[in-house]
Parts: C-alpha cells; sequence; structure tokens
C-alpha cells in the first residue's frame, strides 16, 4: 500500500470548536513550507455554525455523512457533500480537528482500521506520552474523517467551547506536524500493533420522568477519563446527595466524562474496552 501525499486538513466542524478554526486560519502557509513533499489542503467546514457560534447550524454536521443518500435540505446536508467532493478528488488522508470539554488530553481517534491509521496512532502515541488512540468504528461512515479510507479525529481537550486556550491549540499543532512527518516518509510500517480503546457502551445521566437531569458527574469521578473500572464504582451523585453506584463485569475505562457537547443527549460518559490491533 502506499501512503498519499495529500492531507486534507479540517478545521469547524463544529462551529464552537475554535481550536481548529485558528489552525485552518493561521497556521496554512506554515504548515505548506514545513513540509514540502506532501500536498495539504485546507477545509473550513462549518463557518455558518461558526458565525452563530454553535455546534452546528441545523444538524451536527460529524454525523450527517451518514444521510448522504437521502433528501435533506439541512446546511450541514450540504456542506457533507461538497466536503465528500472534495475529499474524494485525489487518495488522501483526513485529519479532522476537534476538541473536547472533557479532561482527555490528547486524542485520536480511529474509525477505520486499516495500517496507515493505525501505524500513525501507534507512533504518536510512542511520541506523546499523553496521547491515547480511541477505537471508533464506523460502519455506517457517519464521521467526516470517515469519507476517506485514511482519516483520523484529532480530539484535544479539555478547553472550553469558544475559547483558544494556548495548551490545546500548541498540542493539536504539535500533533499533526508529527502526523505530517510520518506522512513525508513513504514507507508504511506494518506487522506492528497499537493499543486502542474501543468505545463500547454510552452511558447516561440519571433522570426524571420527563427527561430532566436528576444527578451530575461524582466530585470522585470528575476528570477520570482512562481510569481502570472494574466492579462497583460511583459516576453520579444526586441533586439530593446520593451517591448512585454502578457495577461492570469487566476492565474498563470511560472516555468524554462531562463532555458539554452531549448534555443534549444526556450522554454522560462512554465506556471503552482496551484493546491491542496488529497491523
Ligand atoms: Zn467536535
Amino acid at each position: 500500500m502506499k501512503k498519499p501525499t495529500r492531507v486534507v486538513i479540517v478545521g469547524g466542524t463544529h462551529g464552537n470548536e475554535w481550536t481548529g478554526i485558528q489552525i485552518v486560519r493561521h497556521y496554512q502557509d506554515y504548515l505548506k513550507n514545513k513540509f514540502p513533499k506532501l500536498v495539504l489542503e485546507f477545509i473550513f467546514a462549518n463557518p455558518v455554525a461558526h458565525e452563530e457560534n454553535s455546534r452546528f447550524k441545523d444538524e451536527d454536521l460529524n454525523r450527517a455523512f451518514q444521510y448522504l443518500d437521502e433528501k435533506r435540505t439541512s446546511y450541514e446536508h450540504i456542506r457533507a457533500h461538497e466536503i465528500k467532493a472534495i475529499i474524494e478528488r485525489e487518495p488522501c488522508l483526513v485529519l479532522d480537528l476537534h476538541t473536547t470539554t472533557s479532561a482527555m488530553g490528547n486524542s485520536l481517534i480511529v474509525t477505520r482500521y486499516n495500517s496507515l491509521n493505525l501505524s500513525l496512532c501507534a507512533k504518536l502515541s510512542q511520541q506523546f506520552p499523553d496521547c491515547r488512540v480511541i477505537g471508533a468504528p464506523d460502519p455506517k461512515l457517519k464521521f467526516l474523517a470517515s469519507q476517506s479510507e485514511f482519516g483520523l479525529i484529532l480530539e484535544v481537550g479539555p478547553v472550553a467551547n469558544s475559547v483558544v486556550d494556548a495548551v490545546p491549540l500548541e498540542s493539536t499543532l504539535a500533533l499533526i506536524e508529527q502526523i505530517l512527518e510520518a506522512m513525508s516518509d513513504s514507507q508504511i510500517v506494518s506487522g506492528n500493533c497499537v493499543e486502542l480503546y474501543e468505545e463500547t457502551q454510552d452511558v447516561y445521566y440519571p433522570q426524571g420522568e420527563k427527561g430532566e437531569l436528576n444527578g451530575y458527574i461524582h466530585s470522585g469521578f470528575q476528570g477520570k477519563n482512562f481510569h481502570l473500572l472494574n466492579g462497583k464504582f460511583v459516576p453520579f451523585m444526586t441533586f439530593q446527595k446520593e451517591s448512585i453506584e454502578m457495577k461492570i463485569d469487566e476492565d474498563l475505562y470511560p472516555i468524554f466524562i462531562n463532555e458539554a457537547a452531549y448534555y443534549p443527549q444526556k450522554l454522560a460518559f462512554t465506556l471503552c474496552r482496551k484493546k491491542s490491533i496488529s497491523y
């Protein structure tokens, strides 16, 4: 397999995640000059949502790609078609830049398991001690990064929405540079394996009869992304100060604890299974 020399870097898929937007706005020339062997293209994915300073205008662009065959009129549906057409012009690696309000450090989310995607993840997790790999297999190809066989989501946090913070901004840039460095070599190193956290179960907030929030993340659980859980643990506290316990029968690891964007769905965190995947 030959690596593509074209890399499409996408910022602002979510309009209120300002880090990726600044990368696309301010670092194009810097990256093009630093990596002359590569053909770099940049997309500002959702400028209308950014004008409104919101995650999306009509629907979540980073879920909209599963509906490409449907007749829809939403702004994000139109953008999904336009972005897909750009990605498909030539073979490429897609890097989709996101941030999270959850204290997850630097994460790479891989949605299609193949040698190039997994070897990039392995390389980055060796180079950045706090860079973890999350596996989110995407059979419906709903994510923007899944629109090419080769693609990764960069998910850096914690940072509040609509804020530019030095640490996530500089970390995102450093991750991009390492990926582009690796893409500048023509060889794909295979025959190794990478350790990843594969999403396995979503956990929702305690809710009342009308779906209203009845509790919050327990102080002892806040910020515990990627911490090993097995047996009983206490993820929630009710507003009446009662602890809510959960029990699991295997080693699992929580991610996206208290992510702001998931409150509308009442999604509190996601549990992952640690796996070693060969490539
Ligand atoms: Zn995002």
